[in-house]
């Protein structure tokens, strides 16, 4: 009889949130393997398990997968873990619970902490269909091409972000969704710092510039899902339609961005297409 992988969620940041049942799990399995020794021996002696430890990260992952399978195979059984949270997301474990399965040994879960979920249970967005991204590439034009792809998705986006990256991100998000996008960025979750702060991106962005100390820790950024195109497109044509009376084109168009928060490109565009709308009429006899 083969043994069972148990993939086992650890707080991600509280030691209070580890569940009664990761504690026995922990305790009873024949081994842990997780993302890190270092990190989890201190965690797992705080609640009293005594389990040897083996490490599984990204760069031996699909090595270490093969020997854990017959091990499993052998009858022994495992818990995976991950620095904080629930492994695989975002963290390693795919390659380890795919072989698993694939071998017909039995996967369970031990559900716990994740930050996402966290997120967004406490953010005021909308929770009913959301889109995880994990984390953004780290190069700026990948990390804007990657955002421009999300710019008409209408469910509510998920983000992870570090500290050295979050006002980039943001300052991209701002541009890309547009200012007036509503959003919320989640800190510290579970920690001595949490703070979950909502406005546009615009707001946010303001926000978290105000203060170096809100620039630390772990994030989770979330944002509103876009707007129907047609919404959109009904008032940008108000706000522009009172504006392009009063002044020159480009102008009226980039007031009408800071207005609706929408992109400015777009609004020009629009513009364009509204002078010409109103020459051609003017032009039937
Ligand atoms: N497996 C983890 C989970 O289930 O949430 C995520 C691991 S990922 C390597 C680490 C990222 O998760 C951080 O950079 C941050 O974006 C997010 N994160 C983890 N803990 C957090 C916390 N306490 N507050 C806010 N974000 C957190």
């Amino acid at each position: 009889m083969s043994g069972t992988l148990y993939v086992v969620a650890t707080p991600i940041g509280n030691r209070a949130d580890i569940s009664a049942r990761a504690i026995e799990v922990l305790s009873a399995v024949d081994l842990i393997a997780a993302e890190d020794t270092r990190h989890s021996r201190p965690l797992l002696k705080h609640y009293g398990v005594r389990t040897p430890l083996q490490a599984l990260h990204e760069h031996n992952e699909r090595q270490q997968a093969e020997a854990l399978v017959a091990r499993l195979k052998a009858g022994e059984s495992i818990a995976l873990i991950s620095d904080a949270g629930t492994p695989l997301i975002s963290d390693p474990g795919f390659n380890l619970v795919r072989a698993a399965r694939a071998a017909g040994v039995t996967v369970v879960p031990v559900p716990g902490p994740s930050a996402l979920i966290a997120a967004l249970s406490a953010a005021g967005l909308p929770t009913d269909r959301f889109v995880f991204e994990g984390f953004l590439p780290s190069r700026p034009a990948a990390r804007r091409e990657r955002l421009a792809a999300l710019a008409e998705e209408p469910r509510t986006l998920v983000f992870y972000e570090s500290s050295h990256r979050i006002a980039d991100s943001l300052a991209d998000m701002r541009e890309l969704f547009g200012a007036g996008r509503p959003a919320a960025v989640a800190r510290e979750l579970s920690k001595a710092f949490e703070e979950i702060q909502s406005g546009t991106l615009e707001e946010l962005l303001d926000w978290l510039q105000a203060d170096p100390n809100r620039r630390r820790g772990e994030f989770v950024v979330l944002v509103h899902g876009a707007p129907p195109a047609a919404e959109d497109e009904d008032e940008a044509r108000r706000v522009l339609g009172v504006l392009l009376e009063e002044m020159p084109l480009k102008k009226a168009a980039a007031l009408a961005a800071r207005l609706t928060g929408q992109r400015k490109n777009r609004l020009y565009q629009l513009a364009l297409e509204m002078t010409a709308e109103g020459a051609s009429e003017g032009e039937r006899p």
